[in-house]
């Protein structure tokens, strides 16, 4: 359901007036006091985003499918997780979770996540505009036969779907920063690259917005609802799911999008996912398994850790066996993954030749709500 004429009126209006007031104002820095939408607009606002989200897991758990199998909490390299079938005929289900939208509601199991509110301009919340976005893609899907799931910051326990987004919008400190990016979970499937490479095509073309290259954080790859592993409210390990970062509702450039365009946005996500599931073999379970590698640790002559899987790549650092290499992912004959120093941790790649397996149990950094 999507929110009525009215009020999309009203709401374009008071982001209208939000950014007015910010264009005037010398300070880069916004302050929620500031530019505050009157307190009965945001109050009108605010009961109608909520009351156009359907059932939380804790109100229907039943209505939502879960893996066959379910995912376990615990970490085992050597689990094989198996796709729920899906019989010929079954229409694709796709999952839109409203980043932050109650996440004072995270069970306990997440309950360091439940002050993680996102970002803000002015008083609009992350968790409002996510909503307002979100509302907006499900009847562009719905319309194409898509069944769609709107869900709240909390995860229905392995949760299943033939997509996963999680919808969000960054913040920053400085009023410069701005542009979207995406992020796939730290293990990868195939389907969740393609689901990502077809949602940045259409976000990037429809949108005009710029690519934050080089922005994808720990935070959005760690993402607390991909963590089958950690987690028993989090997506099934067969789901192909990816992080939207929107843009920065800090920056008037974005806003001018997300705030006065949303529609736009809508579109461009809701093209994404049709371009995906069009693409997709929805027979290819093994598209669905995300990768999984043993620990590594460097051999005797100790391995280099460079920023991208070429030799000629930029050299982070250089370890030796005393260091254990997490790989989260591999290209060619080259290594992605953790490496755990003691006083910092990197991502980078490393050659497959300079570093030897081990039975060691892999320790992923903590889940995120970025
Ligand atoms: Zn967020």
């Amino acid at each position: 359901m999507s929110i009525s004429t009215s009020t999309g009126r009203l709401f374009a209006l008071l982001l209208l007036l939000l950014t007015a007031c910010t264009a005037a104002e010398a300070a880069p820095l916004p302050t929620a006091t500031k530019e505050a939408i009157p307190p009965t607009a945001a109050a009108k606002l605010m009961p109608i985003l909520q009351a156009s989200v359907t059932p939380t897991a804790t109100e229907e758990p039943t209505a939502l499918p879960t893996a066959t199998t379910p995912p376990t909490p615990t970490i085992d390299p050597a689990v094989t997780p198996t796709p729920t079938p899906r019989p010929d005929g079954t229409p694709p289900r796709v999952a839109l979770q409203v980043g932050h939208l109650r996440s004072n509601e995270l069970p306990d199991e997440q309950a360091h996540l439940r002050r993680s509110t996102g970002a803000r301009w002015g008083t609009v919340t992350e968790a409002q505009l996510n909503l307002d976005i979100v509302n907006r893609i499900k009847p562009l899907l719905e319309a194409r036969g898509v069944i769609v799931d709107i869900i709240p910051a909390t995860v229905p326990p392995g949760y299943d779907a033939d997509a996963f987004l999680a919808i969000h919008a960054d913040g920053s400190t400085r009023s410069g920063p701005r542009g979207w990016k995406l992020a796939t979970p730290w293990r990868t499937s195939a389907a969740s690259k393609l689901l990502l490479e077809r949602v940045a095509t259409s976000y990037g073309s429809i949108t005009g917005m710029p690519e934050d290259v080089g922005g994808v954080t720990v935070n959005m790859r760690g993402y607390y609802a991909f963590n089958w592993r950690r987690h028993t409210h989090a997506i099934a390990a067969t789901t192909p799911a990816i992080i939207v970062e929107m843009g920065f509702m800090t920056n008037a450039a974005d806003r001018a999008v997300m705030f006065n365009d949303p529609d736009r946005i809508a579109r461009a996500i809701a093209e994404g996912v049709l371009d995906y599931l069009e693409r997709r073999d929805p027979r290819d379970g093994a598209a669905l398994l995300p990768p999984s590698y043993p620990v590594m640790r460097a051999l005797e002559g100790g391995a280099a850790i460079r920023s991208a899987p070429r030799d000629q790549a930029t050299l982070l650092a250089r370890v030796g066996p005393d260091v254990q290499i997490i790989p989260f992912d591999k290209v060619g004959e080259w290594y992605q993954g953790f490496v755990r120093m003691s006083d910092r941790r990197i991502v980078g790649w490393v050659r497959a030749d300079q570093v030897r397996a081990t039975d060691e149990q892999p320790t992923f950094p903590t889940p995120t709500n970025p």
